[in-house]
Order: structure tokens, then C-alpha cells, then sequence
């Protein structure tokens, strides 16, 4: 069920869970302000999560309150990882779903990388 993207932080929620070591991931990369992840239902060939560390909803939440430091340390934490994956030169693709008609469904922000096979166009229709 897609989210409220200006619900109040629910620390329950899955990814809380994992941040706390909860719930079993596959860490890709971890570092003071990011964990990234394998996507448990990957829609691409090369699918993983990056989750700021601190408790944010969405990347609406994320832009409005998060420091300077926080931001910073999440966006290079972005590019480490697709860097990392190998994904720079194929190409790939950055998806941060923000509430209910985008379809967030985990109210902790994530970005999503896309990569592994051209992806083709950016929305159907
Ligand atoms: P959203 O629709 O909120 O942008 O995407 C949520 C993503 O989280 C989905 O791609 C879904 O497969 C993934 N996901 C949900 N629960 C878990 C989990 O427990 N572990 C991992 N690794 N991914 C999850």
C-alpha cells in the first residue's frame, strides 16, 4: 500500500529494521550516513537500495531537514555505490519514490539504482 509521503517517521518500518540490524540485508556498502542493499525483488538485473541513516520518510522529508552533512554524505554515498557496481559507463538509473502516487510503499527514503541492461524508456505510458 503506497505511503503518505508526510506521515510522521514510523520507526517500525522495514527498513528501520535493517538499519538496526533487525532484519537480515545484503549490504552492498555501508559508511556513516548510508547502507546500501540488494533489492529483495529486483526489477533489474543489478537492483539495490541506498537508505540515508538517520530517520527520514522521503526525499521530500530527506531535502527539508536533513544538514548539509547528512545530504552531502547520502548523494556521494549514491555515487560510491553505482561507481562501485561498475554502472557508470553502461549507464543507470536513480529512482527515489515519494508518497502515494508515486508508489512508495517503505516510508524510509531510498533511492533505488537501476542498472545491468539498457532500461529503456523512463516511464510506460
Ligand atoms: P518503493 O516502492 O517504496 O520505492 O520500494 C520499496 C522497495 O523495497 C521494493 O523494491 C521492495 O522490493 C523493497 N523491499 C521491501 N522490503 C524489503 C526487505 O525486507 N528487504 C529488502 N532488501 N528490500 C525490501
Amino acid at each position: 500500500m503506497p505511503i503518505d509521503a508526510t506521515q510522521p517517521y514510523d520507526d517500525q518500518n522495514i527498513f528501520a529494521k535493517i538499519l538496526r540490524g533487525e532484519i537480515p540485508n545484503r549490504t552492498v556498502y555501508e559508511d556513516e550516513w548510508a547502507l546500501a542493499f540488494h533489492d529483495i525483488n529486483p526489477q533489474a538485473p543489478e537492483h539495490v537500495l541506498v537508505i540515508p541513516k538517520g530517520a527520514y520518510v522521503c526525499w521530500d522529508d530527506f531535502s527539508a531537514k536533513a544538514s548539509e552533512a547528512e545530504i552531502a554524505g547520502f548523494v556521494r554515498a549514491v555515487g560510491h555505490v553505482a561507481r562501485t557496481m561498475g554502472l557508470v559507463e553502461p549507464g543507470y538509473r536513480l529512482l527515489a519514490n515519494t508518497g502515494f502516487d508515486a508508489h512508495q510503499e517503505v516510508p524510509h527514503l531510498h533511492v533505488h539504482i537501476f542498472g545491468g541492461k539498457p532500461l529503456g524508456p523512463m516511464l510506460v505510458r
